[in-house]
């Protein structure tokens, strides 16, 4: 129901846990983080944030870029395999997302027939299952895979990648779910509103409907699902805290 992610140089995990605590108002049942230090490592839990930050409190959080969730369960009890972030099958994606695969059922049935295994019964890991999964067929980028996968999906969403691949990377987009990016100094902030942005920076942009946001090396991209690229249009929120 929530989701946060940062990349830049400074630490990830305290602004991903602060921020999604700032979106504790939305409601929520499990929450998760994802970091990237070598390994990409997934932590996540049913409950409450502080359950999350008590849990990850004796490992090694160190990295630059991070992506985090809290979960309004909607396919598949709230627990800890569903919660967010989920692998995908390589174990080299990880995605967080809010929403509603839809056809995620049929999607489900055609990758198992190929031999993806799924340790959760979410729509969502069936959607980083399939990004991966049509990037190694169609042997394109991940940003176009993803791309294609979206073109292919039914339903609402905001989602954020994270590839192990890719340490300065970060993949999002959005149809029907809220996503904000902040624009900082050689940083960015992704939220599902601008709640756990404004203390960092005032300076957005709302991603629209059929829009991926590519953050690579510092730089942001935008473009559509029919792969036509976008103008960021900045806006400048009043900083309220
Ligand atoms: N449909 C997804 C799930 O059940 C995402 C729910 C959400 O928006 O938090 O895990």
């Amino acid at each position: 129901c929530g989701i946060v992610a940062y990349v830049g140089k400074k630490q990830a995990h305290p602004i991903v846990i602060k921020g999604l605590k700032r979106l504790e108002y939305r409601g929520y049942d499990s929450a998760g983080i994802a970091l990237l230090n070598g390994d990409l490592n997934v932590y996540k839990k049913k409950g409450k944030v502080s359950d999350l930050e008590a849990f990850i409190e004796e490992k090694n959080l160190s990295s630059t870029i991070g992506i985090g969730h809290t979960r309004w369960a909607t396919h598949g009890e709230p627990n800890d395999e569903n919660a967010h972030p989920h692998f995908s099958g390589s174990g080299r994606l990880a995605l967080i997302h809010n929403g509603i695969i839809e056809n995620y059922s049929s999607l489900k049935q055609e990758l198992e027939n190929k031999g993806h295994q799924f340790v959760s019964e979410t729509d969502s890991e069936v959607l980083i299952h399939f990004i991966e999964d049509i990037r190694e067929n169609n042997d394109c980028s991940l940003e176009e895979a993803v791309r294609l996968a979206l073109t292919k999906v039914v339903g609402a969403y905001a989602i954020v990648i994270m590839s192990k691949d890719d340490p300065d990377m970060l993949i999002a987009a959005r149809k029907g779910s809220p996503l904000v990016i902040g624009l900082g100094q050689d940083e960015f902030f992704l939220a599902s509103d601008a709640t756990p942005i404004v203390e960092y920076t005032n300076e957005v942009v709302y991603v629209n409907d059929y829009e991926i946001a590519i953050i690579k090396d510092g730089n942001l991209k935008i473009k559509n699902t029919q792969d036509v690229p976008t103008t960021p249009y900045i806006q400048t929120l009043d900083m309220e805290l």
